[in-house]
């Protein structure tokens, strides 16, 4: 019977499906990116399970499939947005927002996560993706307005540099809440105006950075 990686990323996007996602475009790019490339080799039996979170190192872990889906299909990216991610980690997240969206501007804080996202993303071929190491709480003004912005990593409250850059019609997906326990919040903008709802509960690692949590000091 075939068990390869192929046929469990068919099942585990089945299993979105049924949890409710239903964007087509999210499930085709989860189709596509080969999320056993991006978790430690350790790890790999375990990459298409929708709801495990895995270890990448640096005490940073790539989200559940399923949280991955979530935050994509919120943040509604289409052909041509510009999208900004904020935590870069494995890659992973970047590869399937890249898939759907024009541009990908990700920022991370942790300089050998970022070389090795890259590595990978060149190893397959993914030219829309500019990664960059920066405090990511700041966004990265340089490129903006987005269309979208995503931020895979919890913040104690919404960012506002991230707020402002925002395109007119933009959403930023942001988990918020205390360091052990977020809800996944979408800002959208209206002209001046931004409008605010909550998504689900999630959890994930610390946002470090000036519009973050601070660093911690020994
Ligand atoms: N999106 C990633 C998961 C990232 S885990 C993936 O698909 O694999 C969260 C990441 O956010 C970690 O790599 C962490 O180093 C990073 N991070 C935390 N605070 C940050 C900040 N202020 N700016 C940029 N990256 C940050």
């Amino acid at each position: 019977m075939p068990r390869g990686f192929e046929y469990q990323r068919q099942r585990m996007v089945e299993a979105l499906r049924s949890s409710g996602i239903t964007d087509t475009a999210v499930l085709e790019a989860m189709a596509a990116v080969p999320r056993h490339l991006f978790v430690p080799a350790q790890w790999r039996h375990q990459a298409y399970a929708e709801d495990i979170s895995i270890n990448i190192g640096q005490g940073q872990t790539i989200s559940q499939p399923r949280v991955v889906a979530a935050m994509t299909q919120a943040a509604a990216v289409g052909p041509e947005s510009r999208v900004l991610e904020v935590g870069t980690g494995s890659g992973y997240q970047a590869a399937i927002l890249a898939a759907i969206a024009r541009f990908v501007f990700s920022v991370e804080r942790i300089p050998e996560l970022a070389r090795e996202a890259k590595k990978r993303l060149d190893a397959f071929g993914v030219s829309n993706v500019s990664i960059k190491v920066m405090d990511g709480t700041l966004g990265w003004r340089a490129q903006a307005p987005y269309d979208a912005i995503v931020v895979t990593a919890g913040a104690p409250e919404v960012p506002a540099p991230l707020v402002e850059q925002l395109a007119d019609g933009g959403r930023l997906v942001v988990p918020v809440g205390p360091l052990d326990h977020q809800v996944l919040t979408i800002v959208e903008r209206r002209g001046r105006r931004t409008r605010r709802r909550v998504l689900q509960e999630a959890c994930f690692v610390p946002l470090i950075g000036r519009s973050g949590w601070k660093e911690e000091r020994r």
